[in-house]
C-alpha cells in the first residue's frame, strides 16, 4: 500500500498535464507487473513501458494497490556534491567535474518500504535527490542528446551511513546498504530537461522538514550529469542516475517516517526501523 495515513497528498500527482503519463510498478497475483495511471486508476501495461507496450486490463484504483520501486536497475549511478549549500555543510567544494559513486541494485526499495538502519553505522543520514529513470541505451552522449535518453524522473532517497562514509574514505559500504535506496512512487515521464530543473526537492522527517531547494540549484544540471556519466559507462534502460541532494542532509533514527517529495511529481514515504 501507498503509506496510508499520508495518502490524501498522494493525489495531486494523478492530476499532472494530459502531456504527462505516471507508470507504477505493482505487486500482483502474478508478479509485479508494469501500470500506467489514468485518472486514478491503474492499467496493466503490457513489457516494460520504455519498450512501447500496450495498455492492458483495469487493475483498480491506484490507492488499493502495492507499489513497487519503478525501476529493476542494471546500476545505480549517483554523483556527490552537486549542490553547493550540501557541498559546504560537509566543509568540502564543489568539485570542477561531477563526482560519480555507484550504489547496487540491491539497496533499491520501494515506497512503504522499511529503511532498516544496520548495526555497523552510528548515524545514518537521509539525502532527498531527483532520479532519472533512462529509457534508452545510452553512450557518450551530449547534453544536447541525454534528455532523450531519460524514460521519466522519480523520487530517491539516497540513504547514507554518514560515520562510514568519512572512515572509509571511499563510499561504496556507506551508501550501499541494503534499503538504502528508496525509490518512486511512480515514473514521471514527460517533463522537459527545464521542467525537470525548476521542480521544488523537500525531504521531511516526522512532518518537519528538513531539506528543501530548488532542483535548478544544481551544480551540473541533469542532462549534464547524464551526458558526463555516459561518457564513462553504458547505461541500459531502467538504469539510474540519483542527481545528488541539497543542504540539510540529517540523521534518521528508528521509528521514523522519512518523505522526500518532488513538487507536481510525487511524494516518496519510507519507515525506518533498527
Ligand atoms: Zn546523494
Amino acid at each position: 500500500m501507498i503509506n496510508q495515513e499520508n495518502a490524501p497528498r498522494e493525489e495531486k500527482a494523478t492530476t499532472l498535464p494530459a502531456s504527462r503519463q505516471i507508470f507504477v510498478r505493482l505487486h500482483t497475483a502474478a508478479g509485479p507487473r508494469w501500470g500506467m495511471v489514468i485518472q486514478g486508476r491503474v492499467s496493466a501495461w503490457r513489457g516494460e513501458p520504455w519498450d512501447g507496450g500496450a495498455l492492458e486490463d483495469d487493475l483498480g484504483l491506484l490507492e488499493t494497490l502495492s507499489l513497487l520501486a519503478p525501476a529493476t536497475p542494471t546500476k545505480i549511478v549517483a554523483v556527490g556534491r552537486n549542490y553547493a549549500a550540501h557541498a559546504a555543510e560537509h566543509g568540502g567544494e564543489v568539485p570542477p567535474e561531477p563526482l560519480l559513486f555507484l550504489k547496487p541494485p540491491s539497496s533499491v526499495i520501494g515506497p512503504g518500504a522499511t529503511i532498516v538502519l544496520p548495526p555497523s553505522a552510528a548515524r545514518v543520514e537521509h539525502e532527498a535527490e531527483l532520479a532519472l529513470v533512462i529509457g534508452r541505451r545510452c553512450r557518450n552522449v551530449t547534453p544536447a542528446e541525454a534528455w532523450g535518453c531519460v524514460f521519466g524522473i522519480t523520487c530517491a532517497n539516497d540513504v547514507t551511513a554518514r560515520d562510514l562514509q568519512r572512515r572509509d574514505g571511499q563510499w561504496t559500504r556507506a551508501k550501499g546498504f541494503d534499503t538504502f535506496c528508496p525509490l518512486g512512487p511512480w515514473l514521471v515521464r514527460g517533463l522537459s530537461a527545464a521542467e525537470a530543473s525548476a521542480l521544488t526537492l523537500t525531504c521531511r522527517v516526522n512532518g518537519t522538514v528538513r531539506q528543501q531547494a530548488s532542483t535548478g540549484e544544481m551544480v551540473f544540471p541533469p542532462a549534464e550529469l547524464l551526458a558526463y556519466a555516459s561518457s564513462v559507462m553504458t547505461l541500459e534502460p531502467g538504469d539510474l542516475l540519483l542527481t545528488g541532494t541539497p543542504a540539510g542532509v540529517g540523521p534518521l533514527t528508528p521509528g521514523d517516517m522519512v518523505e522526500v517529495e518532488l513538487a507536481g511529481v510525487g511524494r516518496l514515504c519510507n519507515p525506518v526501523s533498527r
